[in-house]
């Protein structure tokens, strides 16, 4: 029996509406399997319902604030979040199976967000440019006008901050749609956008299914932009149906990143960096560091001191705050199973394996973490994304190699490289290809200011950081002749 206590309705014109459908999908907890609320299933009357309403908004309201006044209301609604930290928190931790700490933290993410992109608002200049004598050029950055958002439900918050944030700061107007695994903290942040005083119509969220909504919102002649985080699979059929209508597209997609560990490294630095890489979020993180490539001499030692690192993991529900929470759903758990039974039929061996605590109800979706070694770099799980907390051991002998094999995926996302050796740290970060390099660290402090996004099939567009704008925005070149 069906154990809803609510029931979410969408967000559109500052009400919260139920869909022209009347369907809805079930929401499960990931810690115990269970349905705990449900979602409009929407379809693509919905989206254009919150299409008309957000292009009523640019042309009666948005558009006809000044950029400091949008920087206002960005910053009331980062306080409110703020204020909301708690609710935001646990409805995120129910509805992913976040730990406590990391729902906590990517709503600190998405206040921070808010916080950041109402202060850039304002900062956003043209240039003036020299041309022929008697004229003058100018160019300005003019917002999209309605945008479109496909978000993905390992970070909700994070990513709609980023995606969302740096989309209304440059005066575009935004449809939302969610993962149907994660829309509660969305839906919530909408109702707190209204209470600061966001017009109606600036901020919408349709839920439902991608294959139903988040195709026909990137089908939607009234959407201006489409800034989609997600998987390579669909981050290429978004591409191609927006392609048909030539509107601009940013893609966030998938990555398979390496850590890669010198000799020299500082280990005890590395250590727990190279750990949280790959667990946190159970591994269901874009960056996460899911290859682990060791020079020869240390491969042996460094191996053994992740190996008890990792049999000290503990994976269990997420009210629990322990070290991993579970996965996202039963089939993002068998997907893992599936690497994991390829890995064994390879004769591939597991190092160590953290450990499900008794506590961890067995209709939830938990897999403990994993570290391999010895992967050969031309199997699945040195060159697809798992998703899940499994890292993918292998060695190299010099610098060389190291490059070689760090680039040897269709992803370039992101690289950890560990070294004390100053020149080396430049040229690896000159040799990798990938959107981020982090030296001696991985990510740390959230990287909201930082520009972020990929290369080769982790997709292209930077989110993030103030670069973000000038995607969100396009350029018109102004020539006036006045002489
Ligand atoms: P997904 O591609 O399955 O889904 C992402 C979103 O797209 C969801 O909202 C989904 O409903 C929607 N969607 C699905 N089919 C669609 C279609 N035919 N048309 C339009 N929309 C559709 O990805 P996911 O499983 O939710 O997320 C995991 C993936 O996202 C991983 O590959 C991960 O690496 C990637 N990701 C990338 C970043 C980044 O910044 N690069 C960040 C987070 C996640």
């Amino acid at each position: 029996m069906k154990q809803n206590e609510t029931m979410q309705f969408n967000y559109i014109a500052n009400a919260s509406v139920p869909s022209l459908t009347g369907k809805t999908i079930p929401v499960l907890d990931p810690s115990d399997g269970q349905v705990f609320d449900e979602i409009q299933r929407s379809n693509a009357h919905d989206i254009d319902v919150a299409v008309r309403s957000a292009r009523d908004c640019l042309e009666l309201v948005w558009s006809r604030l000044s950029a400091a006044e949008r920087g206002r209301l960005l910053m009331r609604l980062s306080a409110k979040v703020a204020e909301h930290l708690d609710e935001l928190a646990l409805l995120e931790q129910r509805d992913c199976g976040k730990p406590v700490k990391q729902a906590r933290a990517d709503a600190a993410a998405l206040v921070r967000y808010f916080e950041f992109y109402a202060g850039a608002c304002d900062k956003l200049h043209g240039d003036t440019i020299p041309y022929l004598d008697g004229y003058s050029v100018m160019t300005w950055r003019e917002p999209h006008g309605v945008t479109g958002h496909v978000i993905p439900w390992n970070y909700p918050m994070q990513i709609f901050g980023r995606s969302v944030g740096g989309a209304l700061a440059a005066g575009n107007v935004c449809v939302v749609k969610p993962a149907e695994d994660a829309c509660l903290s969305l839906l919530r942040v909408a109702q707190l956008a209204t209470e600061v005083g966001f017009p109606a119509g600036a901020l919408n969220i349709v839920t439902g299914y991608g294959h139903e909504i988040g195709d026909a919102l990137a089908r939607h002649p009234g959407i201006d932009h489409i800034s989609f985080t997600g998987s390579p699979r669909v981050g290429t059929l978004i591409q191609q149906v927006a392609a048909e209508r030539h509107c601009p597209v940013t893609l966030e997609l998938g990555g398979k990143s390496p850590q890669i560990v010198f000799a020299d490294a500082d280990l005890d630095a590395a250590i727990p960096a190279i750990v949280n890489a790959i667990v946190q979020n159970a591994g269901q993180t874009c960056s996460a560091g899911s290859r682990l490539l060791v020079e020869q001499s240390i491969y042996e030692p460094l191996l053994e001191r992740l190996g008890q690192a990792f049999e000290k993991l503990r994976v269990g529900p997420a009210a629990m705050d322990l070290d991993v929470g579970p996965l996202i759903r039963q089939n993002q758990q068998q997907r893992v199973w599936d690497f994991l039974s390829d890995a064994h039929v390879a004769g591939i061996p597991m190092v160590a394996q953290g450990q499900i605590v008794d506590e961890a109800p067995d209709t939830g979706f938990y897999q403990a973490p994993t570290l391999l070694r010895d992967v050969p770099v031309n199997h699945r799980l040195a060159q697809e994304e798992v998703f899940g907390p499994v890292l993918c051991a292998m060695s190299f002998k010099d610098e060389n190699h190291a490059v070689e094999l760090a680039n040897a995926t269709q992803f370039g996302l992101a690289a950890g490289v560990w070294t004390r050796d100053g020149a080396r740290q430049f040229r690896m970060a000159k040799r990798i290809k990938s959107g981020q390099v982090f030296i001696n660290n991985y990510g740390a402090g959230g990287g909201v200011e930082l520009p972020f996004g990929g290369v080769k099939s982790s997709g292209y567009g930077r989110e993030k950081g103030f670069e973000a704008l000038y995607g969100f925005t396009t350029l018109k070149t102004v020539a006036l002749r006045h002489g």
